[in-house]
C-alpha cells in the first residue's frame, strides 16, 4: 500500500495491471485510482478522471510512462459515469479512438444529466421544495450541481453492458458485476482466477459512497446497494482495487462493515424522525454526519446529505418501520401510528 501521491509513475500491480492516480483537484478524495490492463493487441483503461487538464496531463504521462500512451488504448471501461470516472472520457475518446463501455443503466444518464439538464433541473427545483428545502436557498441547491458539468467531456458509449458479460483482456478473464446503488448503472470487474475485483466507488477501504435517492435514481437505492454488497460477500477475492484511497485484502470484512453502517443510520434516522412529522430536508438536519452538520455544508453537500437521507426514509417507508404522506405539495416522515 502506498499513499504518497505520484501521479507520474504507475504502479505494478501484477504483470499486466497497473493502477494509475488522477488528481481530483481542490476534492477531499484526492484522486481517482483508474487501472490499465494489458490485453494481446491493445490495452484497456477502467476509469478516467475529471475533465481538467490537470487530470488529463496526469493521465498522459501516466499512459506514456507504461510505454502505452493514447496511441496503444484500445478500451475504456467506465465503472459509472461520475464526473471523476467518466470526466476525461471524451477526451481519451478523441485521442486514442478507444471503444467505449458502460453499462445502459449509466448511458441513460449521460443525456439528461450532461447533455441537456433544462429539464433535468426544472424537476430538481420542484423535488427540492417537495422535499422541504426553504424557497431561499433551493435555487442555491438546485444549480449546484451545474459546475461540476464542466468537468465532464460527455460521449456515448460505443458498448453497452448489462452484467454477467464476460471481457477478456489478455492474461485477465474479468466478469462484470452489476452493482447498482451508488449509481444505478455501477459496475465492478471480478478476475475470478486471479482473485482479485476491481469495485470502482461501490467498495472503498474507509469511505462508504454517497446512496442517494434524487430524480434521476427513483426506486430503492439504499436497497439495491445493500443487495450489491450481499451479492459480493461470498467471493473469494484476496485483493480489492478500488477506484480510491488505496488497495486492500478484505472484502467480506468491509462489505460487512459497511452494511452495518446503514443498519445504524436507518435506526439513527428514525431517532432523527422522532415523535413528530418531518420532511427529509428536517431530518437531514438532524442527522450526525462525519463531515459537519448540515447547516455548515455547501448547497452541493446539502443536496447529497438530502439524496442520502431520502434513500434511508424511503428504505425504512418499504420496511413499514416508517410512513409517509403528502400535504399541501409537501412530503413528510413519520413512524407508523403517530398521528
Ligand atoms: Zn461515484
Ligand atoms: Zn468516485
Amino acid at each position: 500500500m502506498t499513499t504518497e501521491v505520484d501521479t507520474k509513475h504507475p504502479i505494478q500491480i501484477m504483470d499486466g495491471l497497473y493502477q494509475l492516480r488522477v488528481p481530483i483537484p481542490n476534492n477531499p478524495l484526492g484522486w481517482v485510482l483508474p487501472y490499465l490492463i494489458e490485453g494481446r493487441d491493445g490495452w484497456t483503461l477502467v476509469d478516467s478522471g475529471w475533465n481538467v487538464p490537470e487530470a488529463f496531463d496526469a493521465l498522459e504521462q501516466q499512459l506514456n510512462d507504461a510505454g502505452v500512451g493514447f496511441a496503444k488504448l484500445k478500451t475504456l471501461l467506465v465503472t459509472h459515469v461520475h464526473p471523476d470516472h467518466y470526466g476525461l472520457a471524451g477526451q481519451v475518446k478523441e485521442r486514442s479512438g478507444a471503444t467505449i463501455i458502460i453499462h445502459q443503466r449509466e448511458r441513460d444518464l449521460i443525456r439528461t444529466r450532461y447533455k441537456n439538464p433544462t429539464q433535468l433541473l426544472a424537476q430538481m427545483g420542484d423535488w427540492l421544495i417537495m422535499h422541504g428545502v426553504p424557497k431561499d436557498s433551493m435555487d442555491d441547491l438546485k444549480t449546484s450541481a451545474m459546475p461540476v458539468r464542466a468537468f465532464v467531456d460527455p460521449v456515448e458509449p460505443d458498448e453497452v453492458v448489462w452484467g454477467g458479460e464476460h471481457i477478456n483482456i489478455g492474461r485477465f478473464d474479468f466478469e462484470v458485476w452489476w452493482t447498482p446503488g451508488h449509481s444505478p448503472g455501477h459496475i465492478c470487474f471480478l478476475e475470478r482466477a486471479k482473485k482479485f475485483i476491481l469495485t470502482g466507488d461501490h467498495v472503498l477501504p474507509t469511505i462508504t459512497p454517497n446512496i442517494s435517492l434524487h430524480v434521476q435514481q427513483q426506486g430503492n437505492p439504499l436497497g439495491d446497494y445493500i443487495a450489491s454488497l450481499k451479492r459480493l460477500e461470498d467471493l473469494e477475492v484476496d485483493t480489492v482495487l478500488p477506484a480510491h484511497e488505496y488497495i486492500f485484502k478484505d472484502l467480506r470484512g468491509r462489505l460487512q462493515s459497511i452494511e452495518q453502517h446503514h443498519v445504524e443510520r436507518l435506526i439513527e434516522m428514525v431517532e432523527c424522525v422522532g415523535d413528530g412529522a418531518r420532511t427529509a430536508f428536517d431530518v437531514a438536519g438532524r442527522v450526525k454526519w462525519v463531515t459537519g452538520t448540515l447547516a455548515t455544508f455547501t448547497p452541493w453537500m446539502q443536496r447529497a446529505a438530502l439524496g442520502e437521507t431520502l434513500s434511508h426514509l424511503d428504505y425504512l417507508v418499504l420496511e413499514d418501520r416508517l410512513v409517509k404522506f403528502m400535504e399541501n405539495g409537501t412530503q413528510y416522515y413519520k413512524k407508523p401510528g403517530n398521528d
